[in-house]
């Protein structure tokens, strides 16, 4: 039997493995992994396998040194699920959101470098507004209503970004483009290295 590089590429790029009843710590997909271009679907089943997304989504984010927020097309699961934990003090708590949208932004902006679990190691600034609010499920389908600003407001826009096959390098400007440029080329060659297939730009 051949190991060769179709075996390599399935296993790159396999149906979502970490949309299951398992507990375990999932694989955040590196860019340019086709899963981070993908339509997200909504969710309109909270059961055990969303409860588990959600739990293995918290665990990948704790064993990510410095991670604060994860989105279910990182972990290769295309459905519109996102976690973060919103940091106050000392005290981090976990946020889940599902099928979140975004009902009002403030018209006030500001600027702030941000890096991405799917981005090893590339940062840049990133404009957004200061704050949103938000219509979202819970993990059990119950509609909420809240508005978030700072960095809360940051992170779940970054997240969100995620939900519509945006990632924040869309958002840097040519300049910090030109100083991760070396980076961005050796992920896109680890990428094709490990046989993935179809990446996106
Ligand atoms: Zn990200």
């Amino acid at each position: 039997m051949r190991t060769g590089t179709s075996l390599m590429a399935a296993a790159i790029d396999m149906p979502p493995t970490g949309y299951d009843t398992q507990r375990k710590i999932l694989d955040v997909v590196k860019w340019p992994h086709p899963s981070l271009r993908r339509k997200n679907e909504e969710v309109t089943v909270f059961d055990e396998k969303l409860h588990m997304l959600a739990v293995n989504l918290f665990d990948t984010l704790r064993k990510e040194g410095g991670g604060v927020g994860l989105a279910a097309p990182q972990v290769g699961v295309n459905v519109r699920v996102m976690a973060y934990f919103d940091v106050q003090g000392d005290k981090a708590v976990g946020k889940l959101l599902v099928n979140p949208k975004i009902i009002k932004r403030g018209e006030d902006t500001d600027v702030d470098i941000e890096e991405c679990l799917s981005f090893p190691g590339i940062k840049g600034p990133v404009v957004r507004p200061t704050w949103v609010e938000i219509e979202a499920q819970t993990i059990d389908g119950k509609v909420r209503n809240f508005r978030i600003e700072g960095f809360q407001a940051r992170l779940f826009q970054h997240e969100y970004d995620h939900l519509d096959g945006v990632v924040f390098i869309d958002h840097l400007d040519q300049s910090s483009l030109d100083k991760n440029l070396l980076k961005l080329q050796n992920q896109k060659n680890e990428y094709a290295n490990e046989g993935g297939s179809e990446p996106m730009p």
